[in-house]
């Protein structure tokens, strides 16, 4: 057997068709066959019960003859002889009959005849008990029971007495053919009802494995890039497992799109600084003898282009780590106030630069599990931002607290803020709402990306609150103990 030969077979054993086929088919023929082995044995039973109630009453009406005949007492008689002998044709048994002194007076057989009987059934007949045994094996039934007399008693009661007992034989080997023709009926029916198993079990099978063929089939044609959906509305859990499905693919057909832009978003926005370092290289080329200053001013140009072009691959790489489902977080338990205070005092700078006040308020110390790194270009871009986007003379508010389970970072600034439409977008990436002004600033429109990424793998969230022309505030918050 070959390896696919092998595979289709391992597949055919491990299929829901051929389980539900197995099991319908089980349900149907194992009752059967134990229910035809109760018809059996108990056709074969009522067929026996029926002879012996049949030699029962043969015995009596023999007992019967030989009492009021008077055999034992006065010897042989015709009719008793002859009712005998009808019997032991009729049904082919053996009659014996013994007498009160336990001698054997007559025997089909006669081979018995004269001798003396004191068998433990003829002893317990003679005081009055029917005794029976019935032997299937051996196919015979054997009954050992009292000839009983009544006379008057002089008080005028009736007495009965044991005057011998009569001994019968009867075979019961017909049964056999009575077993085989009813075992052969119990075959057919059993086959009749093993091959309409066989079709409802191979129907059942079929039917019920449809929707799950339909299902596969959808899932390998879009699998091989032809397009479509997956709606099956059969069994509800196909249709769970059919809605999750288009869930994913409706997920992947997004996260394609994004994928396709995320792509042309960063070639454009990685060759606009190539394409200004060429303008100006070129314009430096094109006009000789273009005095010092000018050049200076131009290579000044295409530094600052060369660094705007280092930010967004940096950011862009950072990106990238933080978006691997395996980045691991270095996470270790923090002072959440001492990064902050070190990040404002690094940003004080640049602040006072502007004319910006920046202002730390805090309500309790508070220590968290969280990655320092990660944390604290969170909290750099949030600060930084604030700075870049406010108006001169304004402030940045950085406010922490923290619940028992929560730790809240508020940034609050006083600058140009954010149309609402645009607040939903602040987290894309490469977004930005006035692209010159970004540039001015020498932002990439990648650090609310990252941001956002980095506080929800520490299980947090990031919210924001802005107004055109007031102001701008982010709210983060992040769960005090990280749990994997
Ligand atoms: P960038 O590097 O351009 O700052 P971000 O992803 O950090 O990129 O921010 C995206 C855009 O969101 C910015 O270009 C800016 O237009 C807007 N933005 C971010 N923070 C603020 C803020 N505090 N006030 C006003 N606008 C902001």
């Amino acid at each position: 057997m070959n390896n696919s030969t092998k595979k289709r077979t391992w597949r055919f054993v491990k299929s829901f068709k051929l389980r539900v086929f197995v099991v319908i088919t089980l349900i149907i023929i194992v009752p059967t066959i134990l229910g035809s082995i109760f018809i059996f044995n108990m056709a074969s039973d009522g067929y026996l019960n029926k002879k012996i109630d049949k030699y029962k009453s043969s015995n009596t009406m023999l007992k019967n003859s030989i009492v009021s005949e008077g055999d034992l007492e006065n010897g042989n008689s015709v009719v008793v002889d002859t009712q005998i002998a009808q019997l032991s044709k009729q049904y082919n048994c053996r009659i014996e009959i013994v007498d009160s002194r336990y001698n054997i007076v007559k025997d089909t057989d006669s081979s018995e005849i004269g001798k003396t009987s004191v068998s433990e059934f003829v002893i317990r007949a003679m005081t009055g008990e029917n005794v029976y045994v019935s032997n299937k094996k051996k196919r015979y039934v054997e009954f050992t029971e009292p000839i009983i007399t009544t006379a008057p008693t002089a008080d005028g009661k009736t007495k009965s007495s044991t005057i011998g007992v009569l001994y019968i034989n009867y075979s019961i080997a017909d049964i056999d053919s009575y077993n085989h023709m009813l075992s052969r009926y119990v075959i057919i029916a059993d086959c009749l009802i093993i091959v309409f198993a066989l079709l409802m079990a191979w129907l059942c099978s079929v039917i019920f494995n449809r929707p799950i063929k339909k299902i596969s089939q959808s899932i390998e044609k879009i699998s091989l890039g032809q397009s479509g959906n997956i709606k099956e509305n059969d069994y509800s859990e196909i249709v769970e497992i059919s809605n999750e499905f288009q869930k994913m693919i409706d997920r992947m057909n997004t996260q394609e799109t994004s994928r396709q832009e995320f792509v042309s978003n960063v070639s454009h926005e990685l060759k606009t600084p190539i394409t200004s370092m060429k303008v100006l290289a070129e314009s430096l080329i094109g006009n000789q003898g273009v005095p010092e200053e000018l050049y200076q001013e131009f290579l000044q140009d295409i530094c600052k282009e060369i660094d705007r072009e280092n930010d967004i691959i940096t950011d862009l790489l950072d990106l990238v780590k933080m978006e691997r489902t395996d980045a691991k977080l270095n996470i270790s338990s923090v002072n959440i106030n001492e990064i902050l205070e070190t990040i404002l005092k690094r940003l004080k700078l640049i602040a006072e630069s502007k004319n910006i006040e920046l202002v730390f308020e805090t309500f309790r110390p508070v220590i968290a599990d969280v990655d320092e790194l990660k944390f604290a270009s969170v909290a750099t871009n949030l600060v930084e931002n604030a700075i870049k986007y406010n108006n001169t003379d304004g402030t940045v508010t950085v406010s922490l607290n923290s619940d028992h389970q929560y730790f809240y970072l508020k940034v609050i600034d006083t600058g140009i803020g954010i149309s609402e439409e645009d607040q939903e977008r602040v987290f894309e990436r490469f977004f930005r709402v006035d692209k010159a002004r970004a540039r001015e600033t020498g932002g990439t429109g990648l650090g609310l990306a990252i941001t956002k990424d980095i506080v929800q793998k520490h299980h947090g969230s990031i919210k924001i609150h802005s107004k055109e022309g007031e102001g701008t505030t982010f709210i983060v918050r992040m769960p005090l103990k990280y749990i994997v």
